[in-house]
């Protein structure tokens, strides 16, 4: 018979109890870029498909946003068919995972950094100094801005 008190003392060797996993919180997002697809040819009619569409993205971009993003952006381009979870791993093959480099101590590993600029207001020609938000010229702000270029570039041949 279990005594009150047992519940709150682990047993030893016993694992903890799992953390909920951060793939939960982050469902919705892989879920929008699934939705994307909704502009192809076979695009499950059913929740049931689109949830194991979902899954397959997340598996096959191993969690990872960014590269969630670009694998759906490729299977836009390649066919005019939604992919099946089969199709994912093929797609995602073709996709590489690319991770962004760490950011310097100018811009606290964010890639943007503040300068104060003179500035001049329009109307009244008066000159007054501005906090501007500037790309840092370190590898993460060079990242960033070619990142920025490639989102471009789709957005155009779109
Ligand atoms: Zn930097």
């Amino acid at each position: 018979m279990k005594q009150a008190t047992s519940r709150d003392i682990p047993k030893p060797g016993k694992k903890k109890q799992p953390a909920a996993q951060p793939d939960e919180e982050k469902r919705p997002l892989f879920r929008a870029q699934i939705l994307r697809l909704a502009a192809c040819n076979y695009f499950p009619a059913l929740d049931e498909g689109v949830k194991e569409l979902i899954d397959s993205l997340i598996r096959v971009s191993h969690g990872d946003q960014d590269h969630a993003e670009r694998i759906v952006n490729r299977a836009l381009q390649n066919s005019p068919n939604c992919p099946t979870p089969y199709g994912f791993e093929v797609v995602a093959s073709e996709v590489p995972r690319v991770t962004a480099p760490r950011g310097c101590e100018k811009c606290e590993g964010t890639g943007f950094h503040y300068v104060t600029k003179l500035t001049r207001d329009p109307i009244t020609g008066d000159s007054y100094e501005a906090d501007c938000q500037e790309r840092c010229d370190c590898e993460l702000g060079r990242f960033l801005a070619a990142r920025e270029v490639e989102r471009k570039q789709m957005e155009r041949s779109a």
